[in-house]
C-alpha cells in the first residue's frame, strides 16, 4: 500500500480547516451533520478544533449498487435525532467523488428548512466529478486512487488506519 496522506498532513489541515469554520461560524447557530460511516473520524478530530458551541448530529447513508461505484441512489441507514429547520448546517463528508451522494444530501436538506447549508469534505476526487457540488471547506484534491484509511473502507476493513492509502496493483 502506497502511503497519499501521512497522519501529520492530515491533522494539520483538519487543524486549519477547524480554525477557519471557527472564524466563519462565530455568532450563528452550528450544527455539524457528519455523514457515517467514513467521516467518522474526521468529524472527531475536526470538532476538537472548532471551538464554538454547537451540535453534532449523525446521518447514515450508504449508496447502493456496487462498493466501489456509487450508483447516486442514496439510502439512508441512520437519520438525524433533531431538526434543522433555521440551523446553521454543516455537512461534514469524507469524500466527494461523483458528487451524486452529497447533491441527493443537499437536495434532501433544502426540505428541511436551515438557515444555511455548507459542505465540508477531507477528500475531493475530481476525475470522477458527475455533478458539481461546491465545497466551501477542503482538506485535500486528490488524484484517481481508490483511497482507503482514515474512516475510508475496503469492504469495511481499514476504516482505522491514521493515515490515508491506496493499494497497488
Ligand atoms: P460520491 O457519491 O461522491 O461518488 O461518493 C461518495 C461516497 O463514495 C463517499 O462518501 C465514500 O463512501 C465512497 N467513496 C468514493 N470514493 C471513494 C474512495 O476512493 N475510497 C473509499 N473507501 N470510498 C470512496
Amino acid at each position: 500500500m502506497e502511503v497519499l496522506l501521512s497522519e501529520e498532513q492530515i491533522q494539520q489541515r483538519i487543524r486549519e480547516l477547524g480554525a477557519q469554520i471557527t472564524k466563519d461560524y462565530a455568532g450563528k447557530d452550528l450544527t455539524i451533520v457528519a455523514v457515517l460511516k467514513g467521516s467518522f473520524l474526521f468529524v472527531a478530530d475536526l470538532v476538537r478544533h472548532i471551538h464554538l458551541p454547537m451540535e453534532i448530529e449523525f446521518l447514515g447513508v450508504s449508496s447502493y449498487g456496487e462498493r466501489t461505484h456509487t450508483s447516486g441512489v442514496v439510502k439512508f441507514t441512520q437519520d438525524l435525532s433533531q431538526p434543522v429547520n433555521d440551523k446553521d448546517v454543516l455537512f461534514v463528508e469524507d469524500i466527494v467523488d461523483t458528487g451524486l451522494t452529497m447533491k441527493y444530501l443537499l437536495d434532501n436538506f433544502a426540505t428541511r428548512m436551515p438557515k444555511s447549508v455548507k459542505v465540508c469534505s477531507l477528500l475531493y476526487k475530481p476525475s470522477n466529478c458527475k455533478v458539481h457540488v461546491d465545497i466551501h471547506y477542503l482538506g485535500f484534491t486528490i488524484e484517481d486512487h481508490f483511497v482507503i484509511g482514515y474512516g475510508l473502507d475496503l469492504a469495511e476493513k481499514y476504516r482505522n488506519l491514521p493515515y490515508i492509502g491506496y493499494v497497488v496493483k
